[in-house]
């Protein structure tokens, strides 16, 4: 076996009663390596890594620690191998505090008594520990009073106190907001630098690209793909996840041989911005969007799309340049004033943005329009209101069907919709959508972008704000390559090459 692998696993099968989960998986891990596991639902990757941590014991295969065949029949002979695994589900005991869960996990029942004993030592080191992952939470604190993201890190700090060479971390990322990612990431980002190996499953595949060394894809318990992260891309690995070619995963929007004569509905000249140190300023952004048009504006991290889409509703300063709504000269200084004229941005972190969660679908996608509603409200409220309800539900297909239902118990996916519909309804004409379909699941992806589809057909104009070069070549009829805050082209995308664009934003595509 090559130096520096710390482990490896041969033939790996795992029978389920009607179920085969795993059925042969070779696998490697790298001291100092984040190898991450993709796969669809159900293909197996909870399966291996409760394997690897002895919660499973494998019907058939081989598993090394280094050199050495080891036997893990159970966890507590995993954790001797030092192999830990971070649950998806939180199993930690919610009624004990931090300190007591982390003595738990370190000694066993003992530790709970050791801990009653000794408890300012226990503290200590449930604080040194804590502080490793970026916590500074009373570790007296109960574990049922933390939020999710807490949870997580101290299920982090409690492989640490354990010492763990070989972390395995099952989705930690799914009930995570882009923030508290971020510090999971960091906190990855050190250990690997102890030289702490980690397997990091996750269902988004930009998160690979963030920060893992090798991936590997699962399957219906194959192992179908391993390759560094350096040598494949987004799309690879999503056509292995999916088995099936690309052209399913980005619905191809129909884009017209020529445009029907009409004056932009939205111009932008020179724009320039001041970020004061909080971002990328932009230098001379010009372009015209037209009805029923989804200009693609395709950038890398830091190229500035986002202060593209915040300056386009005044949420970012501009200090020169002109913005135009169908052909008339606008000031814009709030998101209040964008959407007068019918514009709006809806961010990347948007999840529930602007939604009141204990109302109905109907109640919400009325809210904006109250006024206009109003008098029709006193007599005949709920026909109305449950008729336009109707008409977005079916128009976006939210999913269940049913104007009545509370929005806090819909899908992620299925609350943006409603977001959108509520914005429509209030008359929006131009849509600045900022990494729509970033972090969501596959299948949501596609339901998205065939939405966006759907808008520009039915002549809403669309400024979609993407790293994936991808969607912005399977949506948009002209692509806008963005670099360093300036407009590096505005291409027509009638035959337009993805190489082209890589070219452009010089280097590979993220
Ligand atoms: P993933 O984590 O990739 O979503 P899992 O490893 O959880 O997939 O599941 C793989 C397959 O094994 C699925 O078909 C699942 O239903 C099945 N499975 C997982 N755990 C069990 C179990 N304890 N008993 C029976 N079937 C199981
Ligand atoms: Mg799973």
């Amino acid at each position: 076996m090559s130096s520096g692998v710390v482990l490896r696993t041969r033939g790996i099968v795992k029978e389920f009663p009607g179920v085969v989960a795993l059925k042969g998986v070779d696998f490697e891990l790298k001291r100092a390596e984040i190898h991450a596991i993709v796969g669809q639902n159900g293909a197996g990757k909870s399966t291996f890594v409760k394997i690897l941590s002895g919660v499973y014991t494998p019907t058939r295969g081989e598993i090394y620690v280094g050199e050495r065949r080891a036997r893990i029949r159970n966890v507590r002979d995993a954790k001797r191998l030092g192999i830990t695994l971070v649950h998806q589900e939180a199993t930690l005991a919610p009624n004990l505090s931090i300190a007591e869960n982390m003595a738990l996990a370190v000694y066993g029942m003992r530790g709970v008594i050791l801990g009653r004993l000794r408890k300012a030592e226990l503290l200590d080191l449930a604080k040194r520990h804590l502080e490793r992952v970026k916590l500074r939470t009373d570790p007296r604190t109960k574990l049922g009073d933390l939020g999710v993201g807490e949870r997580q890190l101290v299920q982090v700090a409690r492989a640490l106190a354990e010492n763990a060479d070989v972390i395995c971390l099952d989705e930690p990322t799914s009930p995570l907001t882009t923030a508290e990612v971020g510090v999971l990431f960091e906190v990855m980002e050190e250990l690997r630098k102890e030289g702490r190996s980690m397997i990091f499953i996750t269902h988004r595949v930009e998160e690979v690209f963030r920060i893992a060394d090798r991936v590997t894809v699962l399957r219906d318990g194959i192992k179908v793909f391993t390759s560094p992260v350096s040598e494949t891309s987004p799309s690879e690995v999503v056509k292995h996840m999916l088995g099936r070619e690309l052209d399913e995963f980005y619905p191809r929007r129909k884009i017209a041989e020529e445009r029907t004569p009409a004056p932009p509905r939205l111009r932008v000249v020179s724009l320039t911005t001041a970020s004061e140190g909080k971002g990328v300023d932009l230098r001379d952004v010009s372009f015209d969007l037209y009805p029923g048009e989804v200009l693609g504006v395709v950038g890398l991290l830091g190229s500035g799309k986002t202060e593209l889409g915040k300056a386009l509703v005044g949420m970012q300063r501009v200090v020169s340049g002109e913005i135009y709504v169908d052909g008339r000269r606008v000031r814009i200084e709030s998101p209040a004033d964008a959407l007068r004229l019918g514009i709006l941005y809806i961010p990347e972190d948007r999840r529930q943005e602007g939604l009141v969660l204990q109302l109905t679908v109907s109640d919400n996608v009325i809210l904006p329009s109250v006024y206009r509603a109003s008098a029709l409200r006193l007599f005949r409220r709920t026909r109305y209101e449950r008729s336009v309800a109707e008409k977005w539900i079916e128009s976006l297909r939210i999913v269940p069907p049913r104007p009545d239902f509370k929005t806090s118990n819909l899908s992620g996916g299925n609350q943006q919709k409603v977001v959108l519909a509520k914005s429509l309804e209030a008359g929006v004409r131009v849509l600045v959508l900022d990494e729509p379909t970033f972090g969501i699941d596959v299948g949501a992806k596609v339901e998205i972008r065939r939405l966006i589809a759907g808008l520009a057909d039915q002549g809403y104009s669309v400024v979609l704000l993407t790293s994936d070069v991808d969607e912005a070549l399977t949506l948009s009829d002209r692509i806008l390559v963005l670099v360093s805050g300036r407009v590096a082209g505005v291409l027509d995308n009638r035959g337009l090459s993805r190489e082209r664009i890589i070219g452009m934003l010089g280097g590979r595509s993220g």
